[in-house]
């Protein structure tokens, strides 16, 4: 018998009916004997519903201080739904315990509302496992140094969960989701879309950090610095089925390539819509541009991603890069008072109505021609491509937001991900 840690994400626990599935679904694995940790998200639609009232009241701002109160508020979204998720467990007859974040404690560094985890202590969960009970865990939340309630971020609480797991050395850490498992890309954009039976650690590292949002980028990190094993599996199968066969459902993240299996070169289609890109015109082409440009951005705690600088002429040269969404604005106004007027540059463009798509795959190591034949199949349905990065096993491209599906699709069918693997 093991130590299982399970993830119910917002979709599985909103409403008293998914929770009470949730319990059904936990004391089926308890009562075979596993000692069971439990991390719950907020009940669906309810992150979005604190962090929108704190907008009513005053427009999102960057500082500390504003940053500290959204994380109090938000992380009482879990904190509701691992209280339910425990009377629910109780309800069935088992013995359960929640605990928020700070009560673990799972301790954080301070950077509110995208926080990372530091240590989390094990003694008190061990102390409850070992007297039977289930222990609940919210997601998505820790406490700082100063005792700040700190978040980790939109889709935290599959870190907290894979971190918790890392933590107590878990046999296992579940993801329950509403897909029943990774598919090669998102199957609400392409219906034709497949479930991967395993993925690669690595993959899974990529397409979360492109934008698949069904893993959130730091759980998949921890899972490979801790080498956790991971699965993502659907919440919606009926709770009393075979534990045995859920056990084997949905999507293995390994660690280890499968020498036997043929290896699609193109594993997963990735996107994302939550970037801007930002351009600054007219940059006088000399040594330590770039430095005086990023690292001004990098001071104020904003994160590039795609870079391009232009081949100067005249002396002078175009140089963009895309961030986050939510930094856009502030990064734009950071350029024109800062660095400016002391680059000498004539002016700054945004652009908000972007997005970037990304094809992901280890076989693309060792396969030549996988970006000409991704931009062939963009060319193809016209799409015009803005910037370009790659990396060992991905390429992505920065294209118009409005194109985004048609690219997706394109892609999906070009690299013949709708096939069934031979
Ligand atoms: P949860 O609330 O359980 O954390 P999320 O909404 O965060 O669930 O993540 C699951 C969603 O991720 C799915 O409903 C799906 O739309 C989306 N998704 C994006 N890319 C993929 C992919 N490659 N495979 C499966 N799901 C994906
Ligand atoms: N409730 C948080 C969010 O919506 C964390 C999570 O669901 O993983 O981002
Ligand atoms: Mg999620």
């Amino acid at each position: 018998m093991a130590l299982i840690v399970h993830k119910y994400g917002g979709t599985s626990m909103g409403s008293t009916e998914r929770i009470r599935n949730v319990a059904k679904r936990v004391a089926k694995w308890a009562r075979a004997g596993h000692q069971m940790v439990v991390v719950p998200s907020a009940m669906s639609g309810e992150t979005n519903r604190l962090l929108g009232l704190a907008k009513e009241l005053a427009p999102a701002k960057t500082n500390d201080a504003y940053g500290r109160e959204l994380d109090m508020l938000a992380a009482t979204g879990e904190q509701a739904s691992s209280a339910l998720l425990a009377i629910a467990l109780q309800a069935e007859g088992l013995q359960a315990v929640s605990y928020a974040g700070w009560q673990v404690p799972i301790k954080t560094d301070s950077a509110y509302t995208k926080a990372r985890i530091e240590s989390i202590d094990d003694q008190r969960v061990r102390a409850d496992l070992a007297a039977g009970k289930v222990v609940i865990i919210t997601g998505f939340q820790g406490i700082d140094s100063l005792g700040h309630i700190t978040t980790l971020g939109r889709g935290g609480s599959d870190t907290s969960a894979v971190a918790v797991a890392a933590a107590l050395k878990a046999a296992e850490c579940l993801i329950y989701t509403d897909v029943d498992g990774v598919y090669t890309t998102d199957p609400r954009i392409v219906p034709e879309a497949r479930r991967l039976h395993t993925v690669s650690f690595e993959e899974m590292l990529e397409m979360a950090s492109m934008g698949s949002k069904v893993l959130q980028i730091r759980s998949v990190e921890f899972a490979g610095k801790y080498k956790v094993p991971l699965r993502v599996l659907s919440s919606f199968t009926p709770w009393d089925i075979d534990l045995n066969e859920e056990a084997k459902s949905g999507t293995l993240i390994t660690f280890e390539e499968d020498e036997h299996m043929e290896q699609a070169v193109v594993s997963g289609i990735a996107f994302n819509r939550d970037e801007a890109k930002i351009s600054i015109l007219g940059v006088p082409d000399k040594p330590g541009i770039a430095y005086q440009i990023l690292g001004a951005v990098a001071d104020a705690n904003v994160e590039v991603d795609v870079i391009i600088q232009n081949i100067a002429k005249d002396g002078k040269t175009d140089f963009s890069f895309t961030v986050n969404r939510n930094d856009y604005a502030k990064t734009i106004d950071l350029l024109k008072d800062k660095v400016l007027p002391t680059l000498g540059a004539a002016e700054v463009q945004g652009d908000t109505k972007i997005c970037k798509v990304s094809i992901v795959g280890i076989g693309m190591r060792s396969h030549v021609g996988i970006a000409s034949k991704m931009f062939r199949s963009l060319s193809e349905e016209g799409i015009n491509i803005q910037m370009i990065s790659t990396s060992e096993i991905k390429t992505s491209v920065v294209i118009d937001e409005k194109y985004m599906e048609l690219a997706v699709r394109a892609l999906h069918k070009a690299f013949d991900l709708d096939q069934a693997a031979a």
